[in-house]
């Protein structure tokens, strides 16, 4: 275990941003973690930063988790894999393409770790993380108790967790189990992913060729790497049918997908774009050229700046279509 004082968290936060936390611990052994979650008053957790918007001074402490390892703990045609919580997603999905498991292909790319991909359910071109999960085991703050959860604990739902919601600041997941499959189930028609195939002349791609196109294109459209952001800021908002049909006929070109209880999804992104943000930088913050859903920090700027953006953009939203936009960001501060 390191510990610093005064850490500051730039170089351990994707949007770059001079946040200083009381004390900053990188962990890497299990019973250091159950001792940091008897003893520190509400630690907060990190792993690879891509998902927190920081916000003024941290006053607590920050556990970086950096627990290592991956083991098959069963064979058959639904190998179960269990991850350690600091190893990186994108490598666990590289590993397991090599291994012919499939199940997270359509995921390949998504930064971060594995112990945070639970957090908010990840997910991306027609997948997400709940299709293959099977269970994660976590440290619970304040007792240092070990827990198990199985899948209908977790609550899993849109870019939503029981972490994010009744179990927000309780637990540290210190692994996750996976269910992948030996059969590969290929999903191919979200997006541009069949017509990158196609330009490639692939007739019948397997999960190494899924994943190469979900890199080719995610890579064409995020900002660079070395760019502060965390992805998309906010949700994909659902809204009533009546609503929709409403907003369609003023705006015929409205992209929609259906969603749960016969609602309606719609593309923040889209929305965002059409009232005239994308590409728009309002001092070190903008929302990007490439998809004005990705708040960008060109460099230089405090959290309370990306959040002041942030609000530009909601309230725009709301005046221009009544739809409330939800961060789909972990913000940690006082807002
Ligand atoms: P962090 O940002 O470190 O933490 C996120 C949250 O999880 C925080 O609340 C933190 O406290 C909590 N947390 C982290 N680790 C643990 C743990 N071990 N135990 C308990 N709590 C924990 N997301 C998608 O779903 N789909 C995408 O396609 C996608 N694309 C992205 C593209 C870019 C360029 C970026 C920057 C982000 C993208 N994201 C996407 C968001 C992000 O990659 C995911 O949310 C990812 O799971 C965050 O992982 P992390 O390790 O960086 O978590
Ligand atoms: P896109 O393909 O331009 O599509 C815009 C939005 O429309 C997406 O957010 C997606 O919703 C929805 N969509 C597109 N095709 C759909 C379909 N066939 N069925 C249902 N919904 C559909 O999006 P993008 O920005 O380039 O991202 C591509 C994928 O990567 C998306 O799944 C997106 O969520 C994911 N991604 C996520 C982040 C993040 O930080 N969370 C960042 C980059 C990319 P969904 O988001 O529900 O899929």
């Amino acid at each position: 275990m390191e510990l610093i004082n005064n850490a500051s968290l730039k170089e351990f936060i994707n949007f770059n941003i001079d946040a200083i936390c009381d004390q900053l611990y990188r962990i890497d052994d299990h019973e250091e973690v159950k001792v940091a979650a008897r003893y520190l008053q509400q630690p907060l957790i990190l792993g690879g930063g891509t998902n927190i918007l920081p916000i003024g001074q941290i006053k607590r402490s920050v556990l970086r988790m950096e627990l290592k390892g991956k083991e098959i703990i069963k064979e058959g045609d639904k190998p179960l894999v269990r991850v350690a919580a600091g190893e990186i997603w994108h490598e666990f999905v590289l590993w397991s393409i090599e291994n012919d498991l499939a199940g997270i292909e359509n995921l390949s790319l998504i930064p971060g770790t594995v112990g945070a991909a639970p957090i908010q359910n990840i997910g991306a071109y027609g997948v997400e993380l709940e299709s293959v999960f099977h269970s994660l085991e976590a440290i619970e703050i304040g007792t240092g108790n070990e827990i198990r959860l199985n899948k209908e604990d977790c609550k899993f739902g849109y870019r939503e967790s029981i972490f994010k919601q009744s179990a927000k600041g309780k637990y540290i997941i210190t692994s996750v189990t996976f269910e992948l499959n030996r059969n590969p189930n290929i999903h191919m028609e979200y997006g541009a992913i069949r017509d990158v195939l196609n330009a490639w002349e692939i007739k019948n791609p397997g999960i190494r060729e899924i994943s190469k196109a979900i890199i080719y294109i995610r890579e064409s459209k995020l900002p660079p790497p070395g760019t502060g952001n965390a992805g998309s800021f906010f949700k994909n908002p659902t809204i009533s049918v009546d609503h929709f049909n409403q907003l369609k006929e003023i705006h015929p070109g409205m992209p929609s997908y259906p969603s749960d209880g016969g609602n309606v999804k719609v593309p923040a992104g889209w929305l965002i774009d059409q009232a005239g943000w994308r590409g728009k930088r309002v001092g070190n913050t903008g929302c990007f050229e490439g998809q004005a859903l990705v708040l960008v920090n060109y460099g230089g700027a405090t959290g309370e700046e990306v959040w002041h953006l942030a609000g530009m953009v909601m309230a725009d939203i709301q005046e221009k279509y009544q739809i409330v936009l939800q961060p789909e960001v972990n913000i940690w501060g006082e807002v």
